[in-house]
């Protein structure tokens, strides 16, 4: 997901897509397109950058209550506090409940290096659970063994849950929750990716006790730079993360109540993300509609994504699985060939990072280890035209048929 928009002018310039799909050479696809989407949406942009600049709260700005107020009422959260990333978001929510020394945090093993890190930082461990191989979500099951395993073991007092929505799509929450609820666990929903998403007809933000969202750039709601923020039902938890971000402030100026942090949202980004968020439904649904082109143009040739049972997508990553590795480097190599943007989440599971393997307890988690090698997702940004992800289906057909 770390991937920010290319500049269009790396590349010729753009012909006419109706000159043919079979052009000798056709225009490169980008894998995003952040300056389509400033030129369709500069005008709105620029005039709420315009007003941070004429009255200059660039901290704490009224744009930033604004955006908090709209955010909430997006996803239906009682309470939003804005914060300077989603890692910090996730920071903030484990130090608000004190997570450190000796606790055990469960988390999937694929996923982005952050969702492990936060523990880490707060002298947690993380511990690492399996996904589903089709879902790509944590899998309950694992969850259940490793949870079984920390208790078993004794070493490590099992603390709380961070279930990731992976790549748009939500996890198990009626199922994480359970779990939860029956080992008197504390859940994070790592939202980084998956903000507009929604599962049983409700949107993301409300499913844990706290919901850490990320506005990098690339996410489906992104801003110019870094940015976050944390959903919750609880007004303590709330008042609790506003403190944190502030250096563990009280209501008095420079009084300080515990150990916290900077990690405040920008006026300016919040400035960006409010023109962003008026257009956000619609670029949805045309996430949407290139996934269908996708599926409707792939299904038979390829694994596509299995969608989560009662859930929409907020499609930050069209994720493909070829049947081994060496077809999906044929596939990848055939894309960038063709001048189409194509990456690989995850290469990698976390358990085998460098950074993570003296804190891992060598348990092996085999759908993780896998897809690293069978999987690649495919451009999908509001901007992509249906001639576009049309001509991404043909180079994939050709490549892989030919
Ligand atoms: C991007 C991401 C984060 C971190 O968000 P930042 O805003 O980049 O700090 C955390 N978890 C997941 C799953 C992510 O994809």
């Amino acid at each position: 997901m770390r991937r920010a928009g290319r500049r269009g002018s790396r590349f010729p310039p753009r012909r006419s897509n109706l000159a043919g799909m079979n052009a000798p050479h056709p225009a490169p696809i980008p894998f995003l397109d952040l300056n389509a989407q400033q030129a369709r949406i500069g005008p709105k942009l620029r005039e709420r950058m315009d007003a941070v600049l004429a009255h200059g709260q660039f901290v704490l700005g009224p744009e930033v209550a604004e955006l908090e107020g709209r955010l909430a009422a997006f996803c239906g959260a009682s309470h939003c506090v804005s914060v300077s990333s989603g890692t910090d978001a996730l920071q903030i929510a484990l130090m608000a409940e004190g997570v450190g020394r000796g606790d055990a945090v469960f988390l999937p093993a694929f996923t982005y290096t952050a969702t492990a890190e936060v523990p880490l930082l707060l002298g947690a461990t993380p511990v690492f659970v399996d996904v589903d191989p089709r879902t790509f979500q944590m899998d309950l099951t694992s969850l259940r063994g490793r949870i079984a395993g920390v208790k078993k073991a004794g070493r490590l007092r099992p603390r709380a849950i961070i279930g990731v929505d992976l790549f748009g799509q939500p996890a198990d929450w009626a199922g994480l929750r359970e779990i939860a609820a029956r080992e008197k666990l504390f859940t994070l929903d790592d939202c980084a990716q998956s903000f507009g998403a929604s599962l049983a007809g409700r949107r993301l933000g409300r499913e844990a006790d706290a919901t850490a969202v990320s506005f990098f750039p690339s996410k489906p709601l992104g801003a110019y730079g870094d940015g976050g923020a944390l959903f919750t039902e609880s007004a303590e938890r709330a008042a609790l993360y506003r403190s944190l971000r502030t250096h563990g402030e009280g209501t008095a100026r420079y009084e300080v109540l515990r150990i916290g942090m900077n990690g405040r949202l920008d006026t300016l980004q919040a400035a960006v993300l409010l023109a962003k968020l008026d257009v956000f439904e619609a670029e949805i649904l045309r996430r949407d509609a290139i996934a269908a082109i996708y599926d409707a143009g792939l299904h038979d040739i390829l694994e596509i994504p299995r969608r989560v049972p009662q859930s929409r997508s907020a499609w930050a990553v069209y994720a493909i699985l070829l049947p081994d590795e060496v077809l999906r480097d044929a596939a990848l190599g055939g894309l960038k060939a063709a001048g189409i943007g194509c990456a690989v989440y995850y290469p990698r599971p976390l358990h085998h990072q460098p950074a993570y393997a003296e804190s891992h307890d060598r348990a092996s988690l085999p759908v993780s280890e896998r897809l690293g090698s069978r999987i690649m997702a495919l451009p999908i940004h509001p901007d992509l035209t249906e001639l576009q992800a049309k001509r991404v289906v043909t180079v994939l057909r050709a490549t892989l048929e030919g």
